[in-house]
């Protein structure tokens, strides 16, 4: 079969990396011996409006991402001159005549609006088999067949053994069977079925395969958006699914399906396989930088060290970055992984109150993550921070513990972020809000409020979230601490600058906003849409309760 596969534009950030849903699908398309071409049209959009001379239209990826007006145009027989516009222009972009089947990978709702345009104009003008696929996919896939007739299947969690199977009955002319194709979204008898999802099976997961995806321009782009002439090629790659802890806050949708049907609660890849591979990712396209992709590098302390081992002892020479837990990490181990090319940790602390921590159940405590922090400190590694502010029943007392806890590890700290609390539909606490003491009291796409029961209603829970965030900016700045946001800037400037001191001083003078009191998505904005007008006020006020699309409903 010949396929087509796209990685369509997202508008408010731009990855200057190479899309590893479609470089995955296309490794096991391409093993099983189709043909397939992939376009990573993200890029392709940054690099028209980059380099725009004056006579050239914009591509106003605004107006593609607007999903209540592109549903309006698609339904009503696209009368929306505008838009219809920026299609036409989108579709010079791309080939898409001449393949059997055509693929969207949509991790996020942004990048919905536009797959849906291209989908319905390429099945118009072509008559291919459409389909979706991606993390957001997986939990809408059902609304997406309803609603829009042109999209012919979806996939739905991990994809790869779905897609090769899909594609094996459409090749004998057969029709798809939710039945025996799991992970499947279908039309039947003009209903719309959903099979089975499967269980991770990272083991046989395929190695990215990144050809034919242009990789030189990604750092073009980089060095674009970063303002340094870094050079670095940094690749993504699946180190494990699933995650040891259970915070309640946390929503992660398609991970908690998977678990279910597995003994354990984490899926980790064989390390002989990620060495393997790494390898030969490494050398195939002349780079050592690599971003991790798992919700922490250290489910246990003992595979952490067995994985830096593996690592050193192979002489891959890598440069890498991960997400952490801030505790079961030994200063050996620690050690072990900066030795392993380790250069940038980034910890999901959420809070210095053991109390909160507790109540979050994160597994550890605030003693624990300050060890952590010292240890990972000395051996070398930028220690980033991620902090919740606005839990519910949050109190004066945590915000100040979580200050003290700031000040007194100051010396250990390279970045932190702060992150106002967001009711995530997919979390525990969603499903049993009186258990944590809240009343979900308004969501919508956009928006996620509760009361307090017994504590504050939304409007002074309100206050006293921006209240808290001014606190805890006022102990950033005494520290001098720089809002991390990028965390691929971050690590660039830590592996290309000889010493810390060094790339924050560059951070400061180039990226000057990532030292100021904005909201990280206003920082965003900063980075990667230099001197655009900005869509939404640089206010943390306006981000508070903002569910950033996590009520989406399509
Ligand atoms: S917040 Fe992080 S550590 Fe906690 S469950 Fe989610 S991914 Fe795991």
């Amino acid at each position: 079969m010949k396929i087509k596969l796209f990685h369509p534009p997202g508008y408010q950030r731009f990855h200057p990396l190479p899309p590893l849903g479609i470089a995955t699908l296309t490794s096991i398309l391409r093993q099983e011996g189709h043909f397939v071409d992939q376009q990573d049209l993200e890029l392709a959009c940054w690099a028209h409006n980059w380099h725009r001379e004056n006579d050239t239209e914009e591509i106003d990826l605004k107006l593609l991402n607007d999903y209540d007006r592109v549903s309006e145009y698609l339904l009503r027989n696209h009368e929306d001159v505008e838009l219809e516009k920026v299609v036409n222009i989108l579709v010079q972009k791309i080939t898409y005549k001449n393949f059997d089947l055509t693929g969207f990978s949509i991790m996020g709702f942004r990048q919905l609006p536009p797959a849906l345009c291209l989908a319905s104009r390429i099945k118009e003008e072509t008559d291919t088999i459409t389909l979706f696929g991606g993390d957001f996919t997986s939990s809408s896939c059902m609304r997406i067949l309803e609603k829009f007739k042109f999209v012919d299947y979806a996939l739905i969690g991990e994809s790869w053994h779905t897609v090769c199977q899909l594609v094996e009955v459409l090749e004998k002319s057969q029709i798809p069977d939710e039945r025996i194709i799991p992970g499947l979204c279908c039309r039947k008898n003009d209903e719309v079925v959903l099979s089975d999802t499967r269980p991770p099976q990272i083991n046989t997961m395929p190695e990215p395969d990144y050809e034919g995806l242009p990789l030189e321009e990604y750092k073009n782009q980089l060095n674009a958006l970063y303002k340094q002439e870094f050079d670095f090629l940094i690749l993504q790659y699946v180190i494990s699914h699933g995650c040891v802890k259970d915070c309640v806050f946390c929503g992660r949708p398609a991970l908690r399906k998977w678990q279910l049907k597995l003994s354990q609660r984490i899926a980790l890849k064989p390390l002989d396989k990620i060495v393997r591979e790494l390898e030969r990712l490494s050398r195939r396209h002349k780079t050592n930088c690599f971003c991790f992709v798992c919700t922490e590098i250290n489910s246990s302390d003992s595979w952490t060290r067995r994985f830096a081992d593996a690592i050193i002892d192979e002489k891959l020479d890598i440069l890498w970055h991960a997400y952490a837990i801030p505790a079961d990490l030994s200063s050996g181990t620690l050690e072990k992984l900066y030795d392993s090319g380790c250069r940038l940790l980034r910890f999901g602390l959420e809070t210095g109150s053991s109390r909160l921590l507790k109540e979050m159940r994160k597994g550890f405590t605030a003693d624990e993550a300050e060890r952590v922090l010292r240890s990972s400190s000395n051996a070398g590694i930028w220690n980033h921070l991620n902090l919740i502010v606005g839990y519910p029943h949050e109190r004066n007392s945590d915000i100040e513990k979580t200050v003290e806890f700031i000040q007194r590890n100051a010396e250990e700290i390279d970045s932190v972020r702060i992150n106002p609390y967001i009711l995530h539909r997919d979390s525990w606490i969603y499903s049993n809000p009186e258990k944590l003491g809240i009343k979900v009291v308004a969501k919508d796409r956009d928006l996620a409020f509760f009361d307090e029961i017994g504590g504050l209603k939304w409007r002074d829970k309100k206050k006293q979230t921006l209240d808290f965030i001014e606190r805890l900016i006022q102990s950033f700045q005494k520290n001098d601490l720089g809002f991390g946001t990028s965390y691929d800037l971050i690590f660039c400037s830590s592996i290309y600058f000889p010493c810390k001191d060094e790339a924050k001083g560059w951070l400061r003078k180039t990226h000057p906003y990532l030292f100021r009191s904005y909201p990280f998505q206003v920082i965003r904005w900063k980075i990667y849409h230099p001197g655009e007008e900005m869509p939404f006020p640089s206010t943390w006020d306006y981000f508070v309760g903002r569910a950033l699309g996590y009520f989406v409903e399509v």
